[in-house]
C-alpha cells in the first residue's frame, strides 16, 4: 500500500506516508450526526454546496467544511461497489471534515466525539506537525477532495479507528478517484491525459483493496450495522469486491449464503443472483483460457 498515503509530506506529515492501514485495532463508539440537507433549485456545482459548521472534538473549535444540499440531486447510477453517480455534482468529494485549526479529519459521518487517548495521539501526531492550507474555491478540486480523504485516513489510523471507519474512507476515496478518472476521460486525451487516467486506475484499485481488507476484518470483530450496512449489504460488497479482483471462489461463496438468507428483500436478491451468474460466466472463461 506504498502509494495510499503519498503527498502527506506536503502537509508537514512525511513521517506517516507509510503509516500502516490495519494495526492494533480498538474498540471505540463515535457518532456524529447526518448532515442537515435543505431544499434549492441549482444547477452549478457551486450551487449544490454550503459551508457546515462542527465543533472539532480535538482542538474544540469550529471546522467548516462544503457539504452537499441533497434535496435537488438527481440520481444517474449506482456503481457495483454502490458509488452512487448524480448529475452535476460529484458528491463523494464532500465527504470529508477537516478542521482548519488543528488538522484533525475525518470523514462526516465520522467527525464526532472521541476518546481521551484519541485526542491525544491526534494531537501529538497530527496537529503538533501539520501545516494545513485551506482551500479556497467555491468548489473542491478532485486532488483537493483527495489530500482530504488522505489526511482523514492518516487520523484514522493515528488515532486507531476501527477497520471499518479505515474501510469505508478508502472505498470513499476510490469512487474520489473514479470521478477524477470519469471527468478526464471526457476530456481530449492527450499524453498527459492518459497517463494520469493510468495512474488514477492504479490508484483507485489499491484503494478498492484496502478497502476490501478492512471491511473482511471489520466483519469479523465489530457488529452490524457497519458503516450502516446490514450483514447482506455488506456481504454483497464484499461478493463484488471479490469479483472484481476475480477471486470467483470466494465471490461465489458469499454471493450462495446470500441466496439462501432468509428473508432478505428482493433488490438484494436480485442482485446476488445477477452477481452469481456473472461470476459462473467469468468462472467459465477463466478455465477456457
Ligand atoms: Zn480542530
Amino acid at each position: 500500500m506504498a502509494g495510499l498515503l503519498s503527498g502527506l509530506a506536503k502537509f508537514g506529515l512525511s513521517d506517516l506516508e507509510n503509516a500502516k492501514l490495519f494495526e492494533e485495532e480498538k474498540e471505540e463508539k463515535a457518532v456524529a450526526a447526518e448532515p442537515q440537507k435543505k431544499k434549492e433549485v441549482v444547477f452549478e456545482e457551486k450551487d449544490y454546496l454550503y459551508d457546515k459548521t462542527y465543533d472539532c472534538p480535538v482542538c474544540s473549535r469550529k471546522a467548516t467544511a462544503k457539504t452537499v444540499r441533497s434535496a435537488k440531486l438527481r440520481l444517474i447510477k449506482n456503481d457495483w461497489d454502490l458509488r452512487a453517480v448524480y448529475e452535476g455534482i460529484d458528491i463523494h468529494k464532500y465527504d470529508t471534515v477537516v478542521c482548519n485549526s488543528c488538522g484533525y479529519a475525518a470523514l462526516t459521518k465520522y467527525f464526532g466525539p472521541m476518546l481521551g487517548s484519541q485526542i491525544k495521539q491526534v494531537r501529538e501526531n497530527i496537529c503538533e506537525k501539520i501545516k494545513w492550507t485551506p482551500a479556497k474555491g467555491d468548489t473542491y478540486t478532485y486532488e483537493e477532495a483527495m489530500e482530504r480523504y488522505k489526511l482523514a485516513l492518516v487520523c484514522t489510523i493515528v488515532k486507531r479507528g476501527k477497520s471499518s471507519e479505515k474501510a469505508y474512507i478508502c472505498l470513499k476515496a476510490a469512487w474520489v478517484l473514479r470521478g477524477y478518472r470519469e471527468e478526464l476521460e471526457k476530456a481530449n486525451a492527450t499524453p498527459e491525459t492518459k497517463a494520469k487516467i493510468e495512474e488514477l486506475k492504479k490508484e483507485e484499485e489499491e484503494y478498492l483493496q484496502n478497502a476490501m481488507e478492512g471491511f473482511v476484518n471489520a466483519k469479523m470483530t465489530e457488529e452490524y450495522p457497519i458503516c450502516g450496512m446490514d450483514q447482506t449489504t455488506l456481504d454483497l460488497l464484499l461478493a463484488e469486491l471479490y469479483y472484481h479482483f476475480k477471486d470467483y471462489t470466494m465471490a461465489s461463496k458469499i454471493v450462495s449464503a446470500i441466496m439462501i438468507t432468509p428473508g432478505i428483500n428482493k433488490r438484494i436478491k436480485d442482485k446476488a443472483y445477477d452477481l452469481k451468474e456473472e461470476i459462473v460466466q467469468a468462472m467459465k472463461k477463466e478455465k477456457e483460457a
